[in-house]
This record gives C-alpha cells, structure tokens and sequence, in this order.
C-alpha cells in the first residue's frame, strides 16, 4: 500500500500536478520510514529524471535544515533530484535572507510543504544555550529569544523549531498560502541515532 502512495505520488509530481499540504508531508514522513528501516528507494536519482527538470523544478516540499553534515535531507527523506528545495544554515535559523528563498519556493514554485527541521544535538542551539555566542552573533541573536525557558538542548532546540514556525505563519506571503490550503508550515525533530523524525505538535 505504501509503495503504490509512494509510486502515485511520484507519478503525479513528475506530470507536473499539484500535491496536496498533506500528501506532501506524508510523502517526507513515508521516505524517513523507509530510511530508519534502511528499505531506501533513492528515487529520482537517474539520468532520466535529471533531464526531465533541467528546464524546469517543480519540488513539493521546502526543508529548512540545520548545516549539520548528519542531517542531509534528501538522504533523511530518501528524496531525489527536484523533490526537495532546501535552505540550510547552522541551527535552522530563519532571517531575511532565508525568508526570501523560503517564500520564492513557497509562491513561485509551489511547494506544498514547509518542514522546519532542528536536530539532536545541534551544535548552534547548545552554544547559544551555553552562553557561548563570540563566533556565531548573527546566528545566537536569532535563537536566543526562542530559547529563554529551554532547560536542556533537545528542548531548546524544539522551542527553536517552534518559535520559526509561528514566525513563518505570520509573514505576509506565507500566511496567504496558507489560508488558501496552498501549502502547510510544520516543525520536525530528527534524533541522530535512530534517523527518525519526530513530527512536533
Ligand atoms: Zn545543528
């Protein structure tokens, strides 16, 4: 059942048709099945499918990942070539430079999915946690007022997550696409042991 989803949804991303918010999530919620269960499909790897989005990208979901050489996500998602249009900066923070390439993905490409994804252990939020912000200002102004009431990092790092996602929602492009039902904004926890993502609530 799984893989006749999987396999319609491919067919209908390939012919170009919109994917519903909710398809979208559950087809990155389905490829991190498949990879915690080392069952990867790696789909949309070949050339063919290379050629076929040269002229053209049509992703269905947008990640905003942290840099963390561990959390790649189109190996996490088990994605391929033009499934996913990702931003990622250390500790998945979002500013105006972020907004920017979130929002052209969002409104000109018609992603149907934004997943805001922090990590285990992320590096930038336990040196913000731990007061250690000399070489990463920029970064640390950004989590730092997400993060005042965290009293370790795996929760600090989920108030990070849903700190970016309540901003999103409010910014002016994405809150249109989302009353329209155009695209969904969630957050994502991925612990570094087991490869799974926590959907957060
Ligand atoms: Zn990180």
């Amino acid at each position: 059942m799984r893989k006749t989803i999987f396999f319609l949804s491919c067919l209908v991303a390939n012919l170009g048709f919109s994917i519903t918010p909710s398809n979208a999530l559950q087809l990155l919620i389905d490829g991190n099945h498949r990879y915690v269960a080392d069952q990867l499909m790696r789909p949309n790897h070949s050339s063919d499918r290379r050629e076929a989005i040269a002229a053209k990208q049509k992703p269905f979901a947008i990640i905003v990942g942290c840099s963390d050489s561990r959390v790649a996500p189109e190996i996490i998602f088990d994605q391929g070539l033009g499934d996913l249009f990702i931003v990622r900066v250390a500790g998945n923070v979002v500013g105006p430079v972020e907004l920017d390439s979130i929002e052209y993905a969002a409104d000109h490409l018609g992603c149907s999915c934004l997943l805001i994804l922090g990590h285990e252990a992320c590096g930038a939020v336990t040196a913000v946690l731990d007061g250690h912000t000399q070489d990463i200002e920029a970064i640390a102004d950004l989590i730092g007022p997400a993060i005042k009431g965290a009293k370790n990092v795996e929760e600090a790092v989920k108030d990070n997550v849903r700190s970016i996602v309540q901003h999103l929602k409010k910014t002016p492009v994405l809150k249109k696409l989302i009353a329209k039902k155009k695209i969904n904004c969630i957050g994502g926890y991925y612990e570094l042991g087991s490869g799974n993502v926590e959907i957060l609530k």
